[in-house]
């Protein structure tokens, strides 16, 4: 089933994506990522894609879109794809519909992960990642180990995002809310959105998001 993870920055979308990805092998496509993984692959696309962001240029939704259709027609997804951080935009949104339907592709589900603005500035500040194997640690909910080592993979090189700071989140947000948030009532209008509770604990969204994909089936 393919899904879409929609929410604010830093309400937790990788993580649950990464998780979905190891538990129903599924294939989770960000932009980010796909943009990196297009760069390195030296594909006409790619080349594209290098000289675009070379020249400080943002890409356009076209090259997002045509990126997607290289994977979803290449990649091996027995349990489908999960898109997290596109579509941010409508206009995204009505392309990706139509390159879905184009082959003969579906849209399970849209799983919005709310959350409360305060909350979320409060958790994202508090946001590390291992430098070596990227397992995401929070100061209140998941604090790095007192002997300063990664649970995951005993390493010790730890980074908070530079724009994990508030001002830059609160940009961020405002970002989400004018373009994305809009996004909500046009999947909940198709009959595709539900909702879960992006505060609760990983454990807890986790269990939440397994329902929502049981519901969709
Ligand atoms: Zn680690």
């Amino acid at each position: 089933m393919n899904i879409i993870l929609l929410g604010p920055p830093g309400a937790g979308k990788g993580t649950q994506a990464r998780r979905l990805v190891e538990e129903r092998d599924m294939v989770q496509l960000s932009t980010g990522d796909m943009l990196r993984a297009a760069r390195s692959s030296g594909t006409e696309m790619g080349k594209r894609v290098a000289a675009i962001m070379d020249a400080g240029e943002l890409v356009t939704d076209e090259i997002v879109i045509g990126l997607i259709e290289e994977r979803l027609t290449t990649d091996n997804a027995p349990g489908g794809f999960i898109f997290d951080g596109f579509p941010r935009t409508l206009a995204q949104a009505d392309a990706l519909g139509a390159l879905l339907t184009r082959l003969g592709q579906e849209l399970g589900t849209v799983i919005e992960m709310a959350v409360d603005d305060e909350a979320l500035v409060a958790r994202i500040t508090a946001r590390a990642t291992c430098g070596d194997c990227g397992e995401v640690y929070n100061d209140i909910t998941k604090p790095i180990p007192e002997d300063g080592k990664c649970l995951k993979c005993g390493g010790s090189d730890f980074r908070r995002r530079a724009d994990d700071n508030e001002e830059s989140l609160k940009k961020r947000l405002l970002e989400y809310y004018k373009k994305t948030s809009p996004l909500i009532g046009y999947y909940y209008a198709k009959d595709l959105l539900q909702t879960v509770d992006g505060l609760d604990s990983v454990e807890g969204v986790a269990a939440a998001i397994a329902k929502a994909l049981k519901a969709a089936e």
